[in-house]
């Protein structure tokens, strides 16, 4: 996708150090982080939201998954974490190529706002 920011990242054309990649993922700090490990689980596939998983993507789902698990045992985040995602407009989504937010390093509120 031309003009997917995240598209951008995946091939280069913006600068960003990889945390982890494969053949399937991406995962890169976030810009604006909002505690104190804030990470990004991309698929290199454009997927527009999580409104556009289906029986032949949904593997990468499960995969993102087993990394950020992994990645936050590897942060230390033994006192827990949040995945989110958000999806489309009223669930919050600013850039429309699908990702996982991996949140930690301390206490999370709930209700979200
Ligand atoms: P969302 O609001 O769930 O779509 O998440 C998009 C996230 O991408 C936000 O948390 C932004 O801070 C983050 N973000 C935007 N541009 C960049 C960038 N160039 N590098 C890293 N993270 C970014
Ligand atoms: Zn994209």
């Amino acid at each position: 996708m031309d003009d997917c920011l995240f598209c951008k990242i995946i091939n280069g054309d913006i600068p960003t150090d990889f945390i982890y990649q494969d053949e399937k993922i991406v995962v890169f700090k976030d810009i604006s982080p909002q505690a104190p490990v804030h990470l990004l689980f991309v698929p290199r596939e454009h997927i527009g939201s999580a409104d556009d998983i289906n029986q032949e993507n949904s593997h990468l789902i499960g995969h993102i998954f087993e990394i950020a698990t992994r990645l936050a045992k590897e942060n230390n985040l033994i006192q827990g974490y949040r995945i989110v995602n958000n999806c489309k407009e009223h669930g919050g989504q600013s850039v429309d190529h699908i990702h996982f937010h991996l949140i930690g390093g301390r206490q999370m509120q709930w209700p979200p706002g």
